[in-house]
């Protein structure tokens, strides 16, 4: 029997796995900044976090104010950077609990360096440089502007130089290479101004695995820790996913031939039929859209999801299955023994990207971590990372 109604499953040596794959891309003696923004991609940040941590993962990024503090409450004490940009409001918290800020315009500068001065705190800071992501960040040609700004401010620290590349083909899309020149141009005019950030970074997930390395001391990969790679790329076979999404039978019912199933009876039986409903539905991340497509992993079968997916249950055909019963648990994403549904597959069913899958697990979804037990941390520079696992 299971306690839960629905819940995920955190596997954190599926993580360890992961992160060692990861050090081994990132070559010795590169950091590893792990993003853990959106509630660690829905997988539950805090638990992410220390497991990481304990790994060996030295500093976290995250994507708004709320979710550095939160991890700081839950005691995580290595450096902590909010990726994108911070509310002018929200300074003064971030300072105080030594969080670093992604920053892109001077008047920012100012503002850091009077409130350092009132709080006799330095503000540390890392220069996002918009090369082609066209979101956030300085124009390559305003940087020199911002960097002497920086210099010139008292309060306020460069703790990194930073880019982001906006392609899920990382290396192998013509447009990254152009994307790390331009950010090389900048970093040698912080050179000129003999400006040293204690950090460079450039890499997300498919940057990483697609071989691109450059002068850079630091990584900053979040989707493949999770085992997931943001598009068709080598390495994906490398990496094993980690969360699990599970929900057990709450009712069994034979229905008659022509009985409907589910809002705007969207499936009738075409032959005696025994269904069995979970509570789990689109608020708990399965997305609607896989209504009479998905399928779900119980007892060792699939069994189809019948008719529309609604908020709070799914219904799904066992009458091939024997012996399911009341408390079983379904796995409709992850691993169940040696099967998988794995969220690439969901994902292209849905219609959407696996980042959009795991980031909408729903909040009443309990996250479960197991396993992570750790003797030494297994992401010391040296370690040369396990090999490409055989499938
Ligand atoms: C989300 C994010 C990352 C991580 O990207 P992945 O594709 O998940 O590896 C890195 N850097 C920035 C600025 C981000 O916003």
């Amino acid at each position: 029997m299971n306690a839960n109604r629905v819940w995920a499953e955190i596997d954190l040596d599926a993580l360890t796995h992961n992160l060692r794959v990861i050090r081994r891309h990132a070559g010795p003696g590169v950091r590893l900044m792990l993003v853990v923004k959106a509630d660690a991609y829905g997988h539950g940040a805090v638990a992410v976090a220390h497991h990481a941590v304990r790994c060996g993962v030295t500093a976290l990024g995250v994507g708004t104010s709320h979710e550095a503090l939160e991890l700081r409450a839950a005691g995580l004490r290595v450096p902590i950077l909010v990726l994108g940009t911070i509310l002018q409001e929200e300074s003064a918290a971030l300072l105080r609990h030594g969080v670093e800020i992604g920053i892109h315009a001077s008047d920012r500068v100012a503002q850091l360096d009077r409130l350092g001065r009132r709080l006799r705190l330095k503000a540390r800071v890392h220069l996002n440089v918009d090369t082609g992501m066209g979101r956030l960040g300085v124009l390559p040609g305003q940087a020199p502007r911002l960097l002497e700004a920086i210099q010139a401010a008292p309060c306020v620290e460069l703790a990194g130089l930073m880019t982001h590349i906006s392609s899920p083909r990382g290396g192998l899309a013509p447009g990254t290479n152009d994307q790390i020149e331009a950010f090389l141009e900048v970093l040698r005019c912080a050179e000129r101004l003999g400006l040293q950030p204690e950090s460079t970074h450039v890499a997300n997930s498919a940057t990483l695995f697609t071989g691109v390395r450059g002068p850079f001391d630091t990584v900053r990969p979040g989707i493949s820790a999770y085992g997931i790679l943001p598009a068709e790329l080598p390495g994906a076979a490398e990496l094993l996913p980690v969360m699990s999404l599970r929900s057990s039978v709450v009712f069994l019912k034979d229905l008659p031939v022509g009985a409907p199933v589910g809002y705007d009876s969207a499936w009738t039986a075409q032959r005696p039929t025994r269904i069995a409903t979970l509570p789990i539905g689109y608020n708990d991340g399965l997305p609607w859209r896989l209504s009479g497509k998905g399928e779900a992993l119980i007892r060792g079968h699939s069994a189809p999801i019948l008719g529309r997916i609604s908020m709070d249950y799914t219904t799904i055909d066992v009458t091939d299955i024997p012996g399911v019963k009341v408390g079983d648990a379904a796995t409709f994403l992850g691993r169940d023994g040696d099967q998988c549904i794995p969220v690439e597959e969901l994902a292209r069913r849905a219609g959407t990207i696996p980042y959009e899958i795991t980031c909408s697990i729903g909040k009443r979804v309990q996250r479960v971590p197991v396993g992570g037990g750790l003797t030494t941390p297994p992401l010391l520079s040296s370690d040369p990372g396990p090999l490409p696992l055989s499938h």
